[in-house]
């Protein structure tokens, strides 16, 4: 996997805890431009695999190359990276320019380099006219961007996060994502991004690493991880989708599913035939609706009810199983009303598709 523009090579690293498996064969190349994401649910490693890259751990096995020098076992501070954690705990009774500067009094950095790095910093995150106040005269987004600051003060060649948006709420959040974004490329340094959360890794991003049980489950632009999902766990954890099980028909091309009088055509190119038990994902924003006056093949369902997510309706929808679905639609002229009954389907070349069990 490895290719000669990586800045970063993890080389197949492995790390136990006892019995434990918190990494096991991860590789991955990092390129020098570039922003990852290490998406994952909780306890799948990610924070494990950060930490080997910053050197507050040694991988069981394997190796950590930074542009092409082996530094598995060089200690942090020597690794020329800046960290921003969940918990950017800036210091109360300090002011900005303080807070900012702290990092590099620890390192006894003489006053004059101190001052330009700070006030460099201050300059891209724009908080030059902050410097003087503390944090408590700060808005959350300010106070984000002091955090970020002291990860950069130290002009880092590569930025980890972990978790930095976490505690904020969800319109600063996505305010910070592009802020996020727009400071890496200006920097030209890689950043590496770990979440749990699959719409920051997907808004800030170039590529997504998925991680599941420690091992890496998919590595891709974000787009592709997105459209494209490889395997079921990536179908399901990245985008909001809805999951049917089903079983190809005698024709070979299309499919019945098991619970719902619904057929539909097999995507072209599909590797499954006749009999074979599959599971079918399909992005909640993919689902066509249509009333059922109208006529036409889908899942029988009654709209239970509508709210509105800006520009879009989402749709909580009832099958005549109990099943509860939600489809997510723009906004139409004549939007469907709770009680009406419609059908539900989508385009083959919209669905995800499984071997049962996968
Ligand atoms: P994430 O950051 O994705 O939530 P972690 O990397 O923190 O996951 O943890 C991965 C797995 O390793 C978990 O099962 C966790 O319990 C285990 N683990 C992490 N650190 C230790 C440790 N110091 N000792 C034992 N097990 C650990």
């Amino acid at each position: 996997m490895s290719h000669s523009g990586s800045y970063i090579r993890i080389d197949n690293i492995s790390r136990r805890y006892g019995s434990v498996r918190a990494l096991e064969g991860v590789s991955l190349d990092i390129a020098k431009h570039e922003f990852i994401a290490i998406l994952g649910p909780s306890g799948s490693g990610k924070s494990t695999l950060l930490r080997l890259i910053a050197g507050l751990d040694q991988p069981t096995e394997g190796r950590i190359h930074f542009d092409g020098k082996d530094v598995t076992e060089l200690a942090p501070h020597k690794r020329g990276i800046g960290m921003v954690f969940q918990e950017f705990l800036l210091f109360p009774h300090r002011t900005v320019r303080e807070n900012l500067a702290f990092p590099l009094r620890m390192r006894n950095e003489p006053r004059a380099a101190i001052e330009e790095r700070v006030e460099w910093v201050a300059g891209i995150l724009s908080l030059n006219t902050l410097l003087d106040r503390y944090p408590s005269q700060l808005s959350g987004g300010q106070q984000q961007r002091v955090a970020l600051g002291r990860g950069l003060v130290s002009r880092p060649t590569l930025l980890l996060l972990d978790e930095p948006l976490a505690n904020l709420d969800r319109e600063l959040r996505q305010e910070m994502e592009i802020e996020i974004r727009h400071y890496q490329k200006r920097l030209g340094i890689p950043f590496i991004y770990v979440t749990h959360n699959q719409e920051e890794a997907l808004s800030m991003s170039d590529r997504i690493a998925v991680i599941n049980n420690g091992r890496l489950e998919a590595l891709g632009e974000r787009q592709a991880i997105y459209d494209h999902p490889e395997t079921p766990f990536v179908a399901r954890f990245v985008g909001k989708s809805s999951k049917f099980q089903g079983s190809v028909l005698p024709d070979g091309k299309s499919v019945r599913l098991t619970r719902y009088d619904h057929e539909f055509a097999l995507p072209t190119g599909s590797i499954f035939k006749y009999g074979d038990a599959i599971d079918i994902f399909v992005k909640n924003e993919r689902f066509d609706l249509d009333r059922k006056a109208n006529g036409g093949a889908g899942i029988t369902c009654t709209v239970i009810d509508v709210v509105l997510r800006g520009p879009f309706l989402e749709y909580v929808l009832e099958t005549d199983r109990g099943d509860t679905l939600i489809a997510v639609k723009p906004k139409r002229n004549e939007p469907l009303l709770a009680r009406e009954r419609v059908l539900l389907s989508w385009n083959p070349a919209d669905c995800h598709i499984f071997r049962a069990g996968a």
